[in-house]
């Protein structure tokens, strides 16, 4: 069956199709063109929702399955920053590097070296004019620096729970073994079992 992502990134493209080996996997852009959603609700689930069910209306054919996902950081003694905005924590097209010194200076003003924070990611699956989602967490501590190359993102400064280093120190198996999108992409596999 056809399964449309509601993505354009590489990276998510290729682990969605290691999950679905059998089904042919396309980004949306290929099928729509350029679309825009608008990511402006106040949850993960909220935005991953939104860009399945307006990506899934756009294309009008109730026998596609559109899957969308949207993830971040939330570090709870800096209020909860950056949750739903840590792509965009410094700004609109930020890299990953100005929105980890943007953190870092978050933390620095408050004097918090290390500090609890966890990822979330919500897959989001719209079928048959229906909508399911699941979430994957992974829970650990921030630190005010950056520590090794690995990963992407807040990687370098996630030292996972029950580890001693940083993802961007830790081998990627590790991070496949334990990451919130690892826990969801598993839960949307068993939705997938049971709706198809
Ligand atoms: P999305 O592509 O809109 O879901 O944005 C996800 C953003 O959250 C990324 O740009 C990263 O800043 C952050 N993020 C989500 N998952 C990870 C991860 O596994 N490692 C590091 N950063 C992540």
């Amino acid at each position: 069956m056809k399964i449309v992502l509601a993505s354009g990134n590489k990276g998510k493209i290729a682990e969605f199709k290691k999950l679905m080996p059998h089904d042919e996997v396309i980004a949306f852009k290929d099928l729509i063109g350029d679309f825009e959603v608008e990511e402006d609700k106040d949850t993960f689930q909220g935005n991953a929702v939104k860009k399945a069910e307006e990506i899934y209306a756009k294309i009008a054919d109730e026998n596609i399955l559109v899957i969308s996902d949207d993830s971040g950081i939330t570090v709870p003694a800096i209020n909860n920053e950056p949750g739903i905005y840590s792509a965009r924590y410094a700004g609109e097209n930020a890299s990953d590097k100005e929105n980890n010194t943007k953190l870092i200076s978050k933390l620095e003003e408050k004097g918090l070296e290390k500090t609890a924070a966890y990822y979330t990611a919500c897959i989001a699956i719209v079928y048959k004019n229906e909508t399911y989602t699941v979430h994957g967490w992974m829970h650990g501590d921030v630190i005010s620096k950056e520590m090794g190359d690995g990963g992407f993102g807040y990687d370098p400064m996630f030292i996972p729970k029950d580890f001693d280093k940083t993802l961007g120190e830790l081998p990627h198996e590790v991070k496949k073994e334990i990451s919130h999108r690892s826990k969801a992409l598993k839960l949307a596999k068993k939705v997938l079992e049971v709706i198809l």
